[in-house]
């Protein structure tokens, strides 16, 4: 679903990935962890096409089309969804409206007729039950006011009507509390958790890991992958840290 072969990437002409190569395959769920500053955001937003990292060398595609060369909202259509750890506010505009928007957005990039109001009503009140969110609250304008936990719940539910192929979660779990991890943890679980879905989770602690076990994990150290693993990995730099496993 995912291929990255060898890709460097350089901010303000200072190098950052320094030839990244990681592949997912349709129904895995990876995590890349690593210490501050190794890239692992500058990896997530690279592959979300966001302006100013620019790619110096390598490939990436999914579903064997070049990644690289789609605009971001080509991406997003093709099925690339990317959460952040800090979701924006959107004061005059409800869940709604931005998701409705947001999903036709997407259909019509893919040629395929928007959903009208009355099928978006039902879509959303089918996600919003199946991550437990009042659908009161997305009616509400996007985030604000939210808590930690209902923002988590409320891209949790984007993320559901988007139903994208490929999800990249970056540090999505920073600062969260239990209830609200688990939310997270069980939103990937329902939404993501399929044979022709994928994900890949960034984090810098092991904890969201127990409740979204990985099949891979990575190490990403000085802009590269320096180590990969199963579920223990995550566990064992947890212990050891990661000073002595990157290198
Ligand atoms: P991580 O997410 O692993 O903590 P980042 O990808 O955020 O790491 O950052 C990797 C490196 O790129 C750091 O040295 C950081 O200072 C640098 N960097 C990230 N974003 C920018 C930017 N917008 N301008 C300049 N340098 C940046
Ligand atoms: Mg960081
Ligand atoms: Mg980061």
């Amino acid at each position: 679903m995912l291929k990255i072969d060898n890709l460097t990437n350089e901010i303000d002409g200072k190098a950052i990935l320094k030839g990244l190569s990681l592949s997912i395959n349709a129904g895995e769920i990876h995590a890349i962890m690593g210490p501050n500053g190794a890239g692992k955001s500058t990896l997530a937003y690279t592959l979300g096409g966001r302006p100013g990292y620019d790619v110096t060398g390598g490939t990436a595609e999914m579903d064997g089309a070049n990644l690289l060369e789609m605009a971001p909202h080509e991406r997003a259509a093709a099925g690339l969804f990317l959460g952040f750890q800090y979701p924006v506010e959107i004061p005059g505009v409800s869940n709604l409206q931005f998701l409705r928007e947001s999903l036709n957005s997407q259909r019509r990039a893919r040629a395929e007729a928007p959903l009208s109001g009355g099928e978006f009503i039902k879509l959303a009140k089918e996600k919003a039950a199946l991550l437990g969110m009042d659908m009161e609250m997305l009616k509400r304008p996007v985030n604000v006011g939210f808590s930690g936990g209902e923002k988590k719940r409320a891209e949790m539910v984007q993320m559901g009507i988007l139903d994208p192929k490929l999800a990249i979660l970056d540090e999505t779990d920073s600062g969260l509390d239990i209830d609200a991890l688990k939310i997270v943890g069980a939103g990937i679980n329902t939404i993501m958790r399929k044979p022709d879905r994928a994900v890949l989770l960034i984090t810098h602690y092991q904890r969201l890991l127990d409740y979204v076990k990985p099949d891979f994990v990575h190490v990403l150290a000085d802009g590269r992958i320096t180590r990969t693993g199963g579920a223990e990995l995550a566990l064992e730099l947890e212990r050891e840290g990661y000073r002595e496993l990157a290198a």
